[in-house]
């Protein structure tokens, strides 16, 4: 690796002094993402520009030295952790909105731009960007198209992926890119937007996106459903999911984040026996809702219901939702760490996958809190553990391991939209074979020869 002073002279040289950081105290603020681990990188750069970017590229491959993209680094699988010697590349000043047009229903952005602020510029126009990350709030639209993010209301909409008509990148090799184009049908090029999105910085830095918008419901209407146990609930969502009306929102929370929750007033006024809880929404018109939701109760009742709650105000749904998007942070109340893991199977399966939790946390004796994206058989399942606790720590990963056996067994996958960061990469062999694995190192070579762009993610040794 060769970071000297001659290439924090020309970082500086390329970016400004007050775009090139090479003290401890910015190289240790960016050190890690939500994963509790940490690397400081030797610099810590905010290119403003696409052209920046470019040069950024051409200077590592010359120089040899990692580069590692960074949106808010509120990603939970180590995909923003710098690599030794890297350069952490934060989007943080690229964050314009360069184009709102909402009559052809499209808004190109830089990476930079927090996702909530397109959906809220989105609705001015009566338009929503669909994918809703919990984190919303502040992650960034660059590393939730790195990572492919998702969120409830992608049961009905699809994850980010399904929201990107084009995107302007640089790869690892220094080539520009402009994949994808503006307009709602493409069948002129290979599809390397879907390629782009979900590679986790490891195949190129994407500096603009053409974002698709959709319009945005006239009303939403809430549904807390509650059930006596785990089954009653998972075989709810497989009568929801096999019925006509897609809700915009399924979701799942078991006992344990229940109890979780109470403090930040989502889990008032439970039936007693509350085991599990589903959140359930309808989006559309003011005159379409009210059958939706009729259709859905219809689906949602059966053996082990205990209560559906339905016409809350627009306070209380937020309060919910408040409740329901805390419960990452609340976990951590029942131990210092969390072992977060994000798995996904098909629909009609989460009663089995579920069950099968239940059984791990039995085994290997540890709390293990669920919740998630039941509609999509996608569940959020954390190992709650004392790091300072061997045998326990030892147990969490004997039962990472099954879980893992557990979900491929149902043919689903390691992860639903957190991705696979350096956190997951030794579990990626057992789910890929050998010739999709060959293939995909074969497009890293591709785009990034000298394996510049975030070393250690994505693709196992
Ligand atoms: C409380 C909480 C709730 C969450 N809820 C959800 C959820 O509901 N759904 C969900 O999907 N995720 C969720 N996440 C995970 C996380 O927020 C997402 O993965 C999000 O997409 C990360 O965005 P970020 O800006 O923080 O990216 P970072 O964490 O900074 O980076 C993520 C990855 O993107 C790459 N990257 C960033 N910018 C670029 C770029 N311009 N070009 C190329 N690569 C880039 C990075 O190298 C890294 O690999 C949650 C996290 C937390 C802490």
């Amino acid at each position: 690796m060769a970071f000297d002073s001659a290439v924090q002279g020309e970082l500086l040289a390329l970016l400004g002094e007050d775009r090139a950081f090479f003290d401890p105290a910015t190289r240790q603020l960016y050190a890690s993402d939500e994963t509790p681990r940490a690397c400081p990188p030797e610099a810590v750069v905010f290119p403003t520009r696409h052209e920046q970017v470019a040069a950024l590229v051409a200077l590592a491959n010359r120089r040899g030295f990692p580069l590692v993209a960074r949106g808010a680094g509120s990603g939970n699988v180590g995909g923003a952790l710098p690599a030794p010697g890297s350069v952490v590349v934060s989007f943080e000043c690229m964050n314009r909105v360069l184009e709102f047009d909402p009559a052809n229903r499209l808004m190109v952005v830089q990476p930079g731009v927090v996702t909530d602020d397109i959906d809220a510029l989105a609705a001015s126009a009566g338009l929503m960007y669909a994918p809703d990350p919990g984190s919303g709030a502040y992650c960034r639209i660059g590393g939730n198209l790195a990572m492919n993010a998702a969120g409830p209301r992608c049961v009905k909409y699809g994850a980010t992926r399904d929201h990107v008509l084009g995107l302007r990148a640089v790869a690892g090799d220094g080539r520009e890119l402009k994949v994808g184009g503006r307009t709602s049908k493409y069948a002129t090029a290979y599809d390397l937007t879907r390629l782009l999105v979900g590679s986790e910085g490891t195949l190129a830095l994407i500096t603009e996106a053409t974002l698709k918008l959709v319009p945005a419901p006239e009303t939403v209407a809430s549904l807390r459903v509650c059930y006596a146990d785990n089954a009653a609930a998972c075989a709810a969502v497989e009568r929801v999911m096999a019925q006509p009306v897609v809700p915009c929102a399924l979701e799942f929370m078991d006992s344990r984040s229940l109890s979780a929750i109470r403090e930040y007033g989502g889990a008032e006024g439970l039936p007693e026996g509350t085991r599990a809880v589903l959140m359930v929404e309808a989006d559309g018109d003011l005159d379409d809702v009210p059958h939706q939701i009729a259709l859905l109760e219809k689906a949602l009742a059966g053996p082990g219901l205990l209560e559906i709650q339905s016409g809350f105000a627009a306070a209380d749904i937020k309060n919910l939702w408040t409740a329901r998007k805390s419960l990452s942070h609340a976990v951590k109340k029942i131990a210092p760490l969390k072992i977060n893991e994000d798995v996904v199977v098909p629909v009609a399966r989460l009663d089995r996958l579920v069950a099968a939790i239940d059984g791990l946390g039995h085994r290997f004796a540890l709390p293990i809190v669920s919740f998630g994206h039941a509609g999509n058989g996608n569940l959020h399942v954390n190992l709650m553990v004392h790091p300072d606790d061997p045998d326990e720590m030892a147990r969490a990963r004997a039962c990472r391991d099954a879980l893992v056996e557990a979900v491929l067994g149902l043919g689903g996958s390691l992860s639903g939209e957190h991705g696979i960061g350096s956190e997951k990469r030794r579990y990626v062999a057992r789910e890929l074979d050998a010739a999709t694995l060959a293939m995909m190192r074969d497009v890293k070579r591709l785009f990034d020869p000298n394996g510049i762009l975030n070393p250690g993610k994505k693709l196992p040794d």
